[in-house]
């Protein structure tokens, strides 16, 4: 029992039916644990990764010092959806994004919701002379969603990028805002990159 782990099944017949109990409930708090640990990480509209596990993933690539892109995605004209078709529309639009966000990356990238029309995702191993694969991905995500087969409102997405030789900081956090922010103001629809010099469309 000290070691968190399932009995043998040996000895007298009491000692056998109490190994049999204690396995049986053993799997059942196994499986209720990694159940609460899901819902606890995992954003209950869209399924995936939620802001509190994104924050532990921050901390994580603090201490892991590779090489990854960040993104900071937000829904254009978000309100105008939910004004225009309803609250539910909007949560399947929203669904819908984090869809595309994670068919469009890697297994190895993170895409999470951090707001209501917002995520971020942070894609490992990913260096400056890779921007055209963001641009390419982001430019197929907007592709679909200004042109829905689904009957979902058209919507599309701003995003802003930012690179890190060496793990995830807080100002690569406000470069992507800041780039995020650019891009907003240039008539949405599309991604820029952050730079010293200003942002790159
Ligand atoms: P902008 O292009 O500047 O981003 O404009 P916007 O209308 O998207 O503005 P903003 O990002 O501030 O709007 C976000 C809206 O998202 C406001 C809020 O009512 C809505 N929202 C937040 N969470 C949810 C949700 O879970 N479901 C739905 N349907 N709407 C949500
Ligand atoms: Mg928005």
């Amino acid at each position: 029992i000290k070691e968190d782990k399932m009995m043998e099944i040996t000895g007298s017949y009491e000692f056998k039916y109490l190994a049999l109990t204690y396995n049986d409930i053993y799997e059942v708090n196994t499986a209720n644990e990694a159940m609460l640990r899901y819902q606890a990480e995992h954003d209950p509209l869209t399924g995936i990764i939620n802001r509190g596990a994104f924050e532990q993933l921050k901390r994580l690539f603090q201490i892991k010092l590779i090489p990854l892109a960040f993104l900071i995605v937000d829904v254009d004209k978000f309100k105008q959806i939910n004004d225009g078709y309803g609250h539910e529309v909007g949560d399947l639009v929203l669904k819908k994004v984090a869809e595309l966000l994670q068919d469009s990356f890697r297994a190895t990238d993170y895409p999470a919701r951090i707001g209501g029309d917002e995520f971020a995702v942070i894609l490992t191993n990913l260096t400056e002379d890779q921007k055209d694969v963001v641009e390419r991905k982001v430019q197929e995500m907007n592709d679909q969603l200004t042109h829905p087969k689904d009957g979902l409102p058209q919507v599309s997405l701003s995003v802003g990028a930012a690179f890190s030789e060496k793990g995830f900081t807080e100002e690569l956090y406000r470069q992507a805002d800041q780039a995020l922010y650019e891009v907003k103001e240039h008539g949405r629809c599309g991604c820029r990159f952050y730079k010293e010099d200003g942002t790159e469309a």
